[in-house]
């Protein structure tokens, strides 16, 4: 069974996707939830029927404990779920437990015989800190096993997915992505970056996933290993991760933790349950806090698993909408740390253009001094620069009331875009010159310094039509005639 990744959307990097495997198929950004093998709280069903259609569980515990059963039925008859499963190899098993028993061989033979439609090949996790040789370490044994897999195993109906490691060495995350991109792995995943995460490392994770991605060709779908936190979720789904798995819905839900849109909270101390999911809508905290630990670790389950969910259609909507940008900048703000990955993304920008539409039907926001790194404001630059043409001596600057009316005979019409400066008025209707929304000053220039610009482009004579006003603070105005649409509001 072949995989095959199509991307149908995108903003930024993120893209909504079709992932298919084995006949199945996913709509991506997703996250697989993990299952245990063997101690699992909500059933596979459950998960099923709040439309999680892919589960992620742990090969080596599974091979350790329910070998012959997992063997005879298979891994979908066994844990009682027909969507796709991913699992994971046990890398941080074999090694925590010194089972030097276990080589690539056994994990990806076992792997293929239960059924599993994604497998990733026996790696070993870099982790956070670690030394700079065992890093290298790390990256070469992963490598070895990857290669070795494919060779011998690339055959099989399973798709195997290719474990890039290196943690927060860049150079050894791209090598590592190169060479399995070289060995023919058609999905990656980047490895460890629990670590960097539970430290609040987000600027960080930020430089690993994209070394990560730049490394990696726009066509080959990118898992990000343990990332459940939906604070992160736009952030790493904007730098181009496509899936994800965690077990934090039940890790956090055991130590009573409630996952919100503003970080995660302790039940224990809160009074409200700020969500209306079918759990929350039912119940108080004061009940919640009744529960014996085991129904209550369900059920917080079951919340923070509405939560991830929620998040994750929300950057599917956001992608949609060509405000994934806005979404990021959003959730930046519930943490400090999350704000300087946010910056740190904003870095990136040249990259970010890959994915990013030079048309949009919503107007741009330009809310901070940040978005003045947005992609699209730079593509449009560009774009600027290559269509201003002079074609008379005049130039007229226009006014706000002379923008409706017929451009100005034997003269070149310019608006003026707060950020971008003058804009010839026949681009005014294409995004993002008039459907600009901007809260900060003008660090395009004021109408003064739009004349000198244009002064200095060769005219000799520049006038100003009536009131001159770029689109700062026009709080409750239209954003265009032509951007009127239902989404831009
Ligand atoms: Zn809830």
């Amino acid at each position: 069974m072949g995989l095959s990744f199509e991307v149908k959307e995108s903003d930024l990097l993120g893209r909504i996707g079709s992932l298919k495997v084995g006949g199945k198929a996913l709509e991506t950004p997703y996250m697989f939830p993990v299952i245990h093998p063997v101690n699992q709280l909500i059933p596979p069903s459950e998960l099923l029927s709040m439309g999680f259609r892919g589960l992620m569980t742990n090969s080596y515990i599974l091979m350790k404990r329910r070998k012959a059963e997992a063997l005879e039925s298979g891994i979908h008859r066994l844990l009682g779920f027909d969507g796709i499963f991913i699992t994971d190899s046990g890398g941080y098993q074999v090694l925590e437990y010194g089972d030097l028993d276990v080589g690539y061989a056994d994990v990806a033979e076992f792997q293929a015989a239960i059924g599993t439609e994604l497998a990733v090949t026996l790696d070993r996790p870099t982790g956070y800190p670690q030394r700079r040789p065992v890093a290298r370490e790390t990256v070469e044994y992963s490598l070895k096993n990857a290669r070795a897999t494919l060779a011998e195993f690339g055959g099989r109906p399973t798709a195997w997915v290719g474990p890039i490691q290196g943690g927060l060495y860049l150079d050894l995350v791209k090598r590592s992505a190169k060479a399995l991109v070289g060995a023919g792995f058609g999905i990656l995943a980047l490895g460890s970056p629990v670590q960097v995460m539970e430290n609040y490392m987000y600027s960080d994770l930020v430089d690993m996933v994209m070394a990560a991605r730049r490394a990696i060709p726009y066509s080959v779908p990118l898992h990000l290993f343990g990332a459940g936190h939906p604070l992160t979720m736009p952030l790493a789904v904007a730098l181009g991760c496509d899936t994800f798995d965690s077990a934090s819905y039940v890790l956090f839900a055991r130590a009573g933790r409630y996952m919100s849109r503003s970080g995660i909270l302790t039940l224990q101390s809160m009074k409200y349950l700020p969500c209306s999911c079918p759990v929350c809508s039912k119940t108080t905290v004061k009940e919640l806090l009744e529960l014996d630990h085991q129904r209550r670790t369900g059920a917080l389950s079951l919340h923070n698993l509405h939560v991830l969910r929620e998040e994750l259609e929300g950057c599917k909507e956001a992608i949609s909408e060509g405000r994934l940008w806005d979404l990021v900048e959003e959730r930046s703000m519930a943490h400090p740390r999350l704000r300087d990955a946010f910056l740190r993304m904003a870095r990136y920008s040249a990259d970010l253009e890959a994915g990013t539409p030079a048309m949009k039907e919503r107007g741009l926001f330009v809310r901070s001094d940040v978005d003045l790194l947005r992609p699209e404001l730079a593509m449009a630059s560009r774009r600027l620069a290559g269509a201003a043409k002079r074609s008379s001596k005049k130039a007229v600057l226009l006014g706000v009331r002379e923008r409706r009316g017929p451009p100005p005979a034997g003269a070149d019409a310019y608006l003026l875009h707060p950020h971008l400066g003058p804009v010839p008025a026949e681009l005014g209707f294409q995004y993002p010159f008039s459907q600009t929304e901007s809260a900060l000053a003008q660090s395009g220039g004021d109408a003064e310094g739009a004349k000198r610009r244009l002064r200095a482009k060769g005219y000799s004579s520049v006038s100003a039509g009536g009131k001159v006003r770029s689109r700062r603070n026009r709080r409750g105005a239209s954003p265009s005639p032509r951007s009127s649409s239902a989404r831009s509001r």
